[in-house]
């Protein structure tokens, strides 16, 4: 018996050490395979922005008249060929940032934030959104004055949480920004009324091009990237984001973020 459960266990020993062989070899297959992927991406992206600003530069050029008087019908749609341009430039600015973060080509600056100022400018950049769909917005920073962080980013990160809790909150509802300090981190909070998200949707709304499957998605625009951009950043800032919602009632994204 002793001989048998002796056997046993080398065999067992033996599986485990090959299973774990396995294991490492298929995870560098992965990594191989995400680093390619990203390359691909960039590369893609990078040669679409040469004509992408040439597009964009001679619409600009014909909308100023310069080459004649143009009637209100054309001026219409040259202004829709810049609004589509700027819509392109942005998605293949995210998609180039994103495989750049995830390779760590970007290095996030450490630069001492002063969030009053800071969140004053961000909610200058959304006023416009706020005010076409009539949504009040409140703002409680309790008492938190600082954060170590590059300034650039993590402004794309409020911009990006409240433009998605304005898309996705009716006329007339209520957005809130909250910070609080949590030990060595500063939790922030944007939650909205809006339409909130299908509990199986929200283990995946972090992932490059995932739109939650929802009717409401058929009427607001979107390509999916703008969470998994907002997530490289925020991770790379050595912090975490995850969501809390109710469907129809709202949702509640959270950031935490080391202070120093
Ligand atoms: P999109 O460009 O589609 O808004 P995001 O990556 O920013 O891409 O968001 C992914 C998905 O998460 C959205 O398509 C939407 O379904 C869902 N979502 C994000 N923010 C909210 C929110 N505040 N309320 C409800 N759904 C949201």
């Amino acid at each position: 018996l002793y001989q048998q459960a002796w056997n046993a266990r080398q065999e067992l020993e033996r599986k485990v050490q090959e299973r774990t062989r396995e294991l490492a070899d298929l995870n560098a297959e992965l990594v191989r395979m995400n680093k390619a992927k990203s390359d691909f991406v960039s590369a893609v992206s990078h040669e679409l922005r040469t004509p992408l600003a040439a597009i964009k530069g001679y619409a600009s050029l014909l909308g100023t008249g310069q080459f004649g008087p143009l009637a209100p019908p054309q001026q219409e749609r040259i202004a829709k060929i810049e609004k589509q341009s700027d819509l392109l430039n942005q998605f293949i600015t995210n998609l180039l940032d994103i495989a750049r973060i995830e390779s760590g080509r970007v290095t996030m600056e450490r630069a001492a934030i002063q969030l009053k100022d800071f969140f004053a400018g961000v909610q200058e950049l959304v006023a416009p959104q706020l005010g076409a769909k009539r949504i009040r917005y409140a703002v409680d920073l309790d008492g938190v004055t600082t954060l170590t962080g590059d300034p650039q980013h993590l402004q794309r990160v409020f911009l990006n949480l409240l433009s998605n809790a304005i898309k996705y909150t009716p006329e007339g509802g209520t957005i809130r920004l909250g910070l609080k300090r949590d030990g060595g981190s500063v939790v922030a909070t944007v939650s909205d009324t809006g339409c909130g998200i299908n509990p199986e949707d929200l283990a995946k709304l972090f992932q490059e091009f995932y739109r939650a499957r929802d009717p409401v998605n058929q009427q607001v625009r979107g390509t999916g990237l703008g969470l998994a951009l907002v997530k490289r950043i925020v991770e790379a800032h050595h912090g975490r984001i995850w969501v809390a919602s109710e469907k129809g009632k709202g949702s509640t994204f959270f950031v935490s973020l080391p202070v120093a």
